[in-house]
């Protein structure tokens, strides 16, 4: 049997980072087993569903690197073969029509509640004589589910999960409109994709039992379930907007890189050994739902944070720069030449081990385009460019224009020899150039800074600081 997983999205808003694992699950379980992922948008609920959902859905799947198979299917598009089941299902006495009013149900969930029942439709029209119809009443479609006995679901998560059969109630297939129900639509389509694993989030576990009916009433093979428990925050509470963000597309702007989210995603959840930091070729190698624990996981941005230095180090640098030219360009308005590309993609091998986040690495690495402008706002900078520092610069600024050779060891001799003249520590020489070239009091190492500017930036950044005179 080949294995056909599905991500079926509601878009209704953003990829949602408990979506995204969901994706990521399903994509694993299918290339693990050499099968395929579908994907369908499960867009039945017209009013709340965007293109510009559908639209940052696929984004954020293409931006995590998760490729279904074959063309997308819309739900909404198969309506009719939705309607045509639910009447298949009448025609074999496993379905009916019921005709109840608004104010029916209403009673009859006001009476069960008063009566310490659950507030289950009471099947009224279910063995009624079609003939008692009312007038005028469009009617709804109901299943006939088993009104006694048990379901037990073999999910590959949770284990064997069983319910008592009157917990199910003749659940609505088609609206008073004709319009196919979620419930419906959703059976239909699993079964019309030929879809064999459902894994989803528990919160579906529910939604399992129904189906599973509904897939027997049509004589349908039944696919295999595996429900995933829900991430939690770091509180311990369900997920919600109150944690922070929460779309995929949210982490991305926080310049997360994909394979650092695919990592953290799939140790949310699912664990082999000890291993944190898991490659995508070996997720698929090793992924299997028996590793996916029975308990929600907590989102830790700590982790996160920490996968995401680890694979910025492991990036190459033309990579990095191709992601951070353009984040420098639209926070300072400027364009980044050739000549400044190769100046970050030098300056990559100092600032990656020091970054989190391309945010971080962006920002500390815009120094190397773009000239610091005095007075420095970083304050401890400032501090370093006060008197006497001003005149060991312009000094510095006369010694390195003498140098040789502009390659870090020997710029580093060169400053130490002058440090030595001027009975001056290197700290001192060091620090109030590292201000007046960087703009900030911390940086990679001075030397190689100084290499990768160039003699000619170096010198004129270091006479454009205030009271360095020109000509030194
Ligand atoms: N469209 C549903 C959701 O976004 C998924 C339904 C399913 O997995 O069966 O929650």
């Amino acid at each position: 049997m080949t294995v056909v997983t599905r991500f079926p999205p509601s878009p209704t808003g953003r990829l949602h980072i408990g979506s995204a694992r969901t994706a990521l699950f399903n994509w694993l379980y299918a290339r693990h087993h050499g099968g395929r992922m579908a994907l369908r948008i499960e867009d039945t609920d017209r009013k709340r569903s965007t293109q510009e959902a559908i639209d940052a859905i696929l984004d954020g799947l293409t931006w995590l690197g998760l490729d279904w198979d074959g063309d997308i299917v819309f739900q909404t598009r198969n309506a009719e073969r939705h309607a045509a089941v639910a009447k298949e299902l009448i025609d074999a006495g496993k379905a009916y029509h019921c005709y109840c009013t608004p104010e029916e149900l209403k009673e009859m969930r006001e009476s069960a509640r008063a009566a310490g029942r659950p507030a289950l439709y009471d099947r009224r029209w279910r063995d009624r004589d079609p003939a008692d119809a009312p007038a005028g009443v469009d009617p709804v479609v109901r299943i006939k589910m088993p009104q006694c006995g048990k379901t037990t679901i073999p999910d590959l998560v949770q284990g064997d999960v069983t319910i008592a059969n009157e917990q199910l109630d003749d659940f609505i297939l088609l609206r008073a409109d004709g319009t196919p129900t979620y419930m419906l639509s959703v059976v239909v389509d699993d079964h019309d994709m030929g879809i064999t694993h459902i894994i989803r989030g528990d919160d579906h576990l529910n939604n399992a039992f129904r189906q599973l009916h509904l897939f027997r009433a049509m004589d349908w093979p039944v696919p295999a379930f595996g429900h995933i428990p829900l991430i939690h925050g770091a509180d311990g509470q369900k997920l919600s907007k109150r944690h922070g963000a929460l779309g995929v597309e949210e982490y991305r702007a926080m310049g997360f890189l994909p394979e650092a989210m695919r990592n953290y995603l799939l140790r949310l959840g699912w664990s082999h050994g000890d291993e944190e930091i898991i490659s995508t070729e070996q997720a698929v190698a090793w992924f299997d739902l028996d590793r996916v624990g029975r308990s929600p996981a907590r989102f830790d941005l700590a982790k996160l944070e920490s996968l995401n230095a680890h694979y910025l180090k492991e990036s190459s640098n033309t990579r990095l720069v191709e992601m951070i030219v353009p984040l420098i360009e639209t926070t300072h308005d400027v364009s980044i030449d050739d000549n400044g590309r190769t100046r970050l993609a030098r300056g990559m091998e100092g600032l990656k081990p020091r970054a989190k986040t391309l945010l971080d690495l962006a920002q500390n690495a815009a120094f190397y385009v773009i000239r610091p402008r005095f007075p420095l706002e970083n304050a401890k900078a400032a501090k370093l460019l006060k008197e006497p520092a001003i005149a060991i610069l312009a000094d510095t600024a006369a010694a390195l224009s003498a140098a040789v050779s502009w390659k870090s060891d020997d710029i580093e001799s060169v400053l130490r020899a002058f440090g030595e003249e001027h009975d001056l520590g290197l700290g001192k020489v060091a620090q109030p150039l590292r201000a007046a070239l960087t703009g900030s009091n911390a940086s990679p190492s001075l030397f190689e800074v100084m290499e990768i500017l160039g003699p000619e930036e170096t010198i004129a950044r270091i006479r454009a600081v205030p009271g360095v005179l020109p000509n030194s």
